[in-house]
């Protein structure tokens, strides 16, 4: 250990290395003004890297004269806080993941490519005393400008630009005029969350006994840390409780963090969002530029806006005052990243929550059964909304056995009467179909040959409308073929069903109604899905089919006949998760319909009438299937009862893992396995894929604890294996895809 009196700068770069590097103070540059959190640029190897600071040490541990000076320090101030170092270090720890990879996650593309971003100041008016003694008589002549004049009168202090876009959209000429008249000033200072006024530009609705016991015992809550399970049907208002909750946050001046599955597929909570509050809300999604989602992470990190709405990623953003950390759709999938850093957003937000001392809230239709447990570990606080808001009623379950029935294109003969029957009363259908294209596969009818994917252990899918034929898996696209290339005189027949051979079944069989479809592939272009959830909320759809887009968020108020046209397919995984998957999916998309004032209805197509899956949710709802499904996995000693780590394994070549899992077991047992099972190594249910050979190692402990320590001691170790060298591995701790 070299110790000298000069400060030591530990720096996190971007690479997958497990540890910090050590760097002298720049030659140039007061000392006091670095601070962690900074981003500097140094030299590295031949060249030079950005990295982030992170800690300020005593000593190092390599010799000194080996260590190089920070060549720049990149902002004048930390980009990120103290305890959201904190946080980001613990992450890597826990997900054994490399610092660096794990902060630059916590920046925008463009402030981690060294970009010095300075965002302007927002601009404030506020009434000069001339304005405040003006009386409606004076400006009795331009009611435009009275009527900007009362806005600033009624409220106590000054308003930001985006409060009065808020406002009034065609507010500037009207300001000016106010400014030239001496009535209104321009004033460069406050930050609109740190005011208390004027708050909001659309009044609350009054909620109902439960939004109200919801909402207080939040409120109760905030300025300490809780983690609230808001567990309401779709449609029973917990969008209106999030709503209601926000205001009190604001009215203390602090700071609002909004995660949702995905903003681009419900772009109507955007809009309830900006309706209500007239205070500066910023978007953070995959959708927007470098520019725009950066200047949305400075807004929020330097108290500039006072919500943040966005996707997982946005879960690191600074926050300069924070209040309160919302996640909607609790559930979801998305919350877990799948790649890199394979962290949850949800489990992370939790942890963020503690840190910060701030409430936590997640909201579900569908809780997880890791949330659920976490209630019954008085954990988390459950706040139930168990009825449907306003006047709209819960929708009725059904099971069409569809065994030995005639069907066209996937549509029983009972299904289509229930359609014509609704159809007849003006109202929408919505049919649920989990997989896009026109079919899963194309077989010779002659010789029996099926086309697959090259790079993958998979079919390839029709694609009609775009007149190929491609792989779901690796993306890979070739010419729809018209002759069997094999026995070159069979026909090729398409096979099963996708999302576009029933849209052209139904063109056919409903040739007076409208439909549309809704998937990935028919909602590419910007702006597209939005027109489309226009005109189905405008009546001029009739019939909505589509994939599980369809699933998240949307608000369908006319829709009264919900399909599931294929429910065995997700019956018999052989992952864990998929019966809770199911559920919930078949949960959701029910809770589209019927959610005005008219019943609906949600039809199943199954011949599996008799599974305790499908019969316990009809008969009693996500609730019970929940308590029954927990039930199972503490049986099974398996999530949320034990915890898992998951070691991927891929190589160029079938046998690399082989010599790679060899060496990987001896280094097991020479390590400290502290009751881990260690589950395999076992191929990969899809081995191949993209050109990949792919295996897996399952690490399991009923203590998490346990798991980690074993952890501890195993990566460092694997990170310097020789013979992993040869493979790609990755390792995802709690992972919700075991495939
Ligand atoms: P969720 O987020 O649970 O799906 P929402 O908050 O979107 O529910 O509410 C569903 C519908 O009920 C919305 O149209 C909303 O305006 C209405 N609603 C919610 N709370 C109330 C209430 N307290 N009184 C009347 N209508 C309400
Ligand atoms: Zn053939
Ligand atoms: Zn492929």
């Amino acid at each position: 250990m070299q110790q000298c009196g000069k400060p030591i700068f530990k720096v996190a770069i971007s690479i997958p290395v497990y540890r910090l590097f050590d760097y002298l103070a720049p030659d140039d540059g007061a000392l006091e003004a670095i601070k962690p959190g900074v981003r500097v640029e140094v030299p590295f190897g031949n060249g030079k890297k950005m990295g982030y600071l992170l800690e300020i040490a005593p000593h190092s541990e390599f010799d000194l004269v080996k260590l190089k000076p920070i060549i720049r320090v990149i902002d004048s101030y930390p980009l990120l806080f103290d305890k959201d170092l904190r946080l980001l270090q613990w992450a890597a720890r826990y997900y054994h993941h490399p610092i660096g990879v794990v902060i630059s996650t916590a920046f925008p593309a463009a402030l981690r490519q060294g970009k010095v971003m300075l965002i302007k100041p927002q601009k404030c008016y506020a009434l000069t005393d001339l304005g405040r003694a003006t009386t409606s008589q004076q400006l009795q002549r331009s009611p435009k400008q009275l009527r900007a004049l009362e806005k600033f009168q009624s409220s106590s202090v000054s308003l930001t630009e985006a409060e009065l876009t808020a406002w009034e959209e065609g507010w500037r000429p009207v300001v000016k005029q106010l400014i030239k008249k001496q009535l209104i000033q321009l004033s460069l200072t406050e930050t609109s969350i740190t005011k208390a006024a004027g708050l909001l530009s659309k009044s609350a609705l009054s909620a109902n006994i439960q939004q109200q016991a919801a909402i207080d015992a939040v409120c109760g809550s905030l300025g300490q840390f809780g983690v609230f399970l808001l567990d309401g049907v779709t449609g029973s208002g917990k969008t209106e409780v999030y709503l209601q909750i926000i205001l009190k946050v604001l009215e203390r001046g602090q700071q609002i963090l909004v995660l949702v599955p995905e903003i681009t597929l419900t772009p109507q909570l955007e809009d309830r969002f900006r309706q209500r509050f007239a205070v500066d809300i910023v978007l953070s999604h995959s959708k927007l530029t470098d520019k725009q989602r950066a200047v949305a992470w400075l807004k929020m990190q330097q108290g500039q806006a006072s919500i943040l709405l966005g996707t997982r990623s946005a879960l690191f953003t600074p926050l300069e005052n924070p209040g309160l950390i919302i996640l909607d759709e609790e559930h979801d999938a998305s919350f877990k990243q799948q790649e890199g850093f394979r962290f949850s957003a949800r489990d992370i937000a939790v942890v963020r929550g503690q840190l910060l001392n701030i409430p936590v809230l997640l909201g579900s239709a569908t809780p997880s059964l890791e949330s659920l447990h976490n209630v019954n570990k008085r954990r988390y606080q459950l706040l139930a909304l168990p009825d449907r808001a306003g006047k709209a009623i819960e929708p009725t379950l059904h099971l069409i056995d569809i065994r030995n029935k005639r069907m066209q294109e996937g549509l029983s003969a009972a299904l289509l009467e229930e359609m014509h029957k609704t159809l007849a009363k003006q109202e929408q259908v919505l049919l649920f179909l989990n997989r896009r294209g026109f079919a899963p596969t194309l077989i010779c009818h002659g010789c029996g040959w099926v086309a697959r994917c090259h790079r993958c252990d998979a079919n390839l899918v029709i694609h009609v409308d775009e007149n190929c034929l491609r792989c779901h898996h690796c993306a890979k696209e070739q010419p729809l073929l018209r002759r069997c290339p094999e026995c070159k005189v069979g026909e090729l027949t398409p096979l099963g069903l996708g999302t576009e051979r029933v849209e052209k079944v139904l063109a056919k069989l409903f040739p007076n109604k409208v439909a549309v479809r809704l998937d990935r592939d028919s909602t590419q272009g910007k702006g597209v899905l939005e027109d489309y959830l226009l005109q189905i909320n405008n009546g001029e759809v009739d019939i909505i089919l589509g994939t599980q887009m369809l699933a998240k968020g949307h608000h369908f108020p006319n829709v009264t006949l919900v399909a599931i046209l294929d429910v065995d397919s997700g019956l018999f995984s052989i992952d864990f998760h998929a019966a809770e998957k199911l559920a919930q999916m078949i949960v959701q998309v029910s809770g589209r319909a019927g959610r005005a004032e008219k019943r609906g209805k949600v039809i199943m197509q199954t011949r599996q009438p008799e599974h305790p899956l499908l019969t316990t949710l009809i008969q009693q709802g996500y609730q019970h299937f929940a308590i029954s499904a927990l039930a199972e996995r503490q049986q099974a000693s398996l999530p949320p009862f034990s915890y898992q780590a998951l070691l991927r394994v891929q190589a160029t070549e079938v046998d690399m893992p082989s010599i790679f899992f060899q060496a990987l077991t001896d280094l097991i047992k020479t390590l400290n396995v502290r009751h881990t099972q260690v589950l395999g190594p076992v191929s990969a249910p899809m081995v191949r894929r993209a050109g990949l050979y792919r295996y897996q190692l399952l690490f399991q402990n009923n203590q998490r604890k346990e798991l980690q320590h074993f952890l501890d001691e195993l990566v460092p170790k694997l990170a310097v294996l020789k013979q992993a060298k040869k493979v790609h591995w990755t390792l995802d701790v709690d992972p919700v895809d075991l495939y």
